[in-house]
This record gives structure tokens, C-alpha cells and sequence, in this order.
């Protein structure tokens, strides 16, 4: 199994480097965030050991429960992807995140107040709901113009955004919404009078649009696993 996962994470960073050269941009400018929440810690691990220091999961309890089964490098970073609620902010700060999925102003002053507790500084990214799709999480375009104007620095770190492509879209669509992402945080940028670098964008499917449009953070799941037995 671990050649397996050796050969898609070697294929996936080879693409990430491809597209990385093909839009102008510097080798590595991208990271690759492997998405864990198809496979068992043991799979998990697998992948850690063939090269990839960054996760992503999008239960908490399930990275934290993770957490206490792998042994990591010294550079291991845990990203939180999905929905938190607050009652697990507690649990899930120990483990110090990067928290992709900022989705509302509850769940950020609630961060806000857990990072002042454990006396740490919490790295976030807001979650943009590009598609305007109401189905998806996220905060729209005026909410994210608030928020990032009104986050404590002294309890979180606001790096950049986050966003999804809408359901079902891909190849131009896909690249047009992760330009709009783009320019947002350029924007933002602009108005705060200080640099955001961060921009996670980019799954499976449509990592090389998201490459194209500046993602410094690609979340890749399905890609990593094929061929792999899913817990
Ligand atoms: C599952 C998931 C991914 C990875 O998706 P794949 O298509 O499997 O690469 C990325 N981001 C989020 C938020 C996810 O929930």
C-alpha cells in the first residue's frame, strides 16, 4: 500500500510543480495539503511517510483522535478544512491548526477567545462563499470585507482565504471563481495596508485552475488515495 501512496504523492507534486512552471510562478510557491479524512491513521500515516508534512481533516474529532496515533516530522502542520463547531475549539486548538474554514463571526470570536485561554496566536483563513451557492459554507464577499477589518491580532493571525468551486463546476468556471477569490484578496489587501498570503484553494479535480489563479495551498484528497482502500 505505501507504494501505492508513494507513486500518487510523487505524481500529485509532480502536477503541482507542473502547473506551478506553466503559470510563471516560482517551484514551490504551492503546498500540497494532503486531505486524510477518506482513509484510517494507518493509511494517514502512510502518507506522512512518504514525504507529506501537511494534513488536512474536516472533523475535528477525528484529528485530534489522529493526532494521538501518528508519529510526526518536526515541520508537521494539522489544517482544519471543514465546519467547526465551537465546542470543539477547545480539543482542536491544542494541536495549533492552520483553520482554513473561518465560516461565520461566531465561530472567528470564538476562536478569538480560545486562543486568548491557551495563550497562543491561531494562523486562519476566511471562507469565501464565491459560488454564492447557497448550499455551500462560507461568508460572502461583504462579510469577509468586515471581518478581516475587524479580527483581534493579538489572538489570531488572518493569513488569507479559503474557497471551494461550486458544485459540479470545473475546467473555466472553476478558474473564474478562483480568480474572483483572487482579486478579493488583493483587494483586501489594499484596504488593510497589509500583506495576505495565503490563498487555499484547489482540490482533485481543478488544482491546476487553482495554480493558474495564484492558490498557495492546494487541498488534495481523492488523488492521493486512488487505488487505496477507503476506511
Ligand atoms: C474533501 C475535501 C477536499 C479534498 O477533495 P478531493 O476532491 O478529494 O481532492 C478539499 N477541501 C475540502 C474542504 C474538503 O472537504
Amino acid at each position: 500500500m505505501i507504494d501505492q501512496i508513494r507513486a500518487n504523492y510523487q505524481a500529485v507534486v509532480q502536477k503541482i510543480r507542473q502547473a506551478e512552471s506553466a503559470a510563471g510562478r516560482p517551484s514551490e510557491s504551492v503546498r500540497l495539503i494532503g486531505v486524510t479524512k477518506y482513509v484510517d491513521a494507518s493509511t494517514t500515516q502512510s502518507l506522512i511517510d512518504v514525504g507529506c508534512a501537511d494534513l488536512g481533516e474536516n472533523r475535528p474529532q477525528v484529528l485530534w483522535q489522529k493526532a494521538a496515533e501518528l508519529t510526526v516530522p518536526k515541520d508537521f502542520r494539522w489544517h482544519m478544512i471543514g465546519h467547526v463547531q465551537t465546542n470543539k475549539l477547545r480539543r482542536l486548538l491544542k494541536h495549533r491548526p492552520l483553520i482554513h474554514s473561518v465560516d461565520s463571526e461566531r465561530l472567528l470570536r470564538a476562536i478569538e477567545e480560545e486562543s486568548r485561554h491557551q495563550n497562543c496566536v491561531t494562523d486562519v483563513l476566511l471562507e469565501v462563499n464565491v459560488s454564492g451557492d447557497e448550499n455551500k459554507t462560507g461568508l460572502s464577499v461583504e462579510e469577509i470585507r468586515r471581518l478581516a477589518k475587524h479580527c483581534d491580532p493579538a489572538s489570531v493571525n488572518l493569513l488569507g482565504l479559503m474557497a471551494m468551486a461550486g458544485w459540479g463546476t470545473a475546467g473555466d468556471e472553476a478558474a473564474r471563481q478562483f480568480a474572483e477569490v483572487a482579486r478579493l484578496r488583493d483587494e483586501l489587501e489594499g484596504e488593510l495596508d497589509r500583506r495576505l498570503p495565503e490563498l487555499s484553494m484547489g482540490m482533485s479535480g481543478d488544482f491546476g485552475e487553482a495554480i493558474a489563479a495564484g492558490a498557495t495551498m492546494v487541498r488534495i484528497g481523492s488523488a492521493l488515495f486512488e487505488g487505496i482502500p477507503r476506511s
